[in-house]
């Protein structure tokens, strides 16, 4: 079963639903899913998902090697362990997305889209997900993998979903270890998966924007490396290698959302995530609306001025000083 990444490319099944490994059972649950239960009792619940974005090819390429090694025995499996290819027909075309954004979806807001086979792969992914926290423990990890498609000041950084409860520093700390330069705290809902399994599982959950991908096959993986150890150390269940770098903390101060034909971003079509803008400067226009920078200075992230109606068209973020 270690072929997952093939089989959902080809949308085939595999020869065998079920079957063990010398130290965990596996079950293949649907195209794109598959669940690793280790036979002995462990503390933690671990949601690896990639793929969501189908033109973000290098970190499915990361999980396809890391489930080659538990197979193959190279790593011990000490987690309970749920891997998801999210979107597998925008994989197989090497696109972010056939009709729409699933990765805008999560907690129900697919009702607010057409009806697809992205909508109908976000429900799909919520019963899959709901099966397998609801069987987990305390200890509750969600990563999604995925890449940024413009260039940024921070090569790797990760988006945190809006929690009530306080953050686990060492899951804070893990994500230092595994390369992330910065880390975005969203202050309100959204309908990105890492919020739905935060907001409904509690969850430590993170997106991980880890550089840029190419097609399967071109990537070059020795970039991804630090997050890939990490990872394989995750899995095992030992301490990562530590990173002395600082982590840079930002949260969202507002969103500019794109809600009329007559939207203009007021930003050169190669901005970087991280550029910095002085107060007062107008960032959007958007009929009467009027977009301007509220703090002292502020950071977009992900500026976008051609998404659908009603979504996001970028994040403006301050740094929390420390
Ligand atoms: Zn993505």
């Amino acid at each position: 079963m270690e072929n997952l990444l093939a089989l959902t490319l080809a949308d085939e099944m595999p020869a065998k639903r079920e079957g063990a490994g010398k130290t965990f059972h596996w079950e293949w649950l649907g195209r794109g899913l598959l669940a690793l239960t280790p036979f002995d009792k462990v503390e933690r619940s671990l949601l690896l998902s990639a793929g969501l974005h189908g033109n973000e090819t290098a970190p499915v390429e990361m999980v396809d090697q890391l489930l080659g090694a538990l197979f193959r025995e190279d790593i011990p499996l000490r987690c309970r362990l749920l891997v998801v290819l999210g979107n597998p027909a925008a994989l197989a075309e090497n696109k972010r997305y056939l009709v729409s954004d699933i990765n805008r979806m999560f907690g129900g807001r697919r009702s607010q889209f057409p009806p697809s086979a992205e909508t109908k792969r976000a429900q799909e992914l919520e019963k899959v997900v709901s099966a397998f926290f609801a069987a987990a423990g305390e200890e509750r990890w969600h990563l999604d993998l995925h890449t940024a498609i413009r260039a940024s000041y921070h090569v790797r950084f990760g988006v945190m979903p809006q929690r009530s409860e306080p953050w686990d520093e060492r899951f804070l700390s893990w994500l230092g270890d595994a390369g992330l330069e910065a880390l975005v705290f969203h202050q309100s809902p959204g309908g990105t998966f890492t919020h739905f399994t935060c907001e409904h599982f509690g969850a430590l959950a993170c997106t991980l924007e880890l550089g840029k991908a190419l097609p399967f096959g071109q990537n070059d993986l020795t970039r991804f490396a630090t997050t890939q150890k990490a990872l394989r150390a995750l899995l095992a269940a030992t301490p990562p290698v530590h990173r002395s770098e600082p982590v840079e903390r930002y949260r969202v101060v507002q969103q500019i959302t794109r809600r009329s034909d007559a939207f203009l971003l007021h930003m050169a079509g190669h901005t970087l995530n991280f550029t910095p803008f002085r107060q007062g400067v107008l960032l959007a226009e958007d009929g009467e609306e009027r977009y301007e920078v509220q703090k002292k200075t502020e950071y977009v992230l992900f500026p976008n001025p051609s998404v659908a109606l009603g979504l996001r068209a970028g994040l403006m973020l301050e740094k929390i000083t420390s």
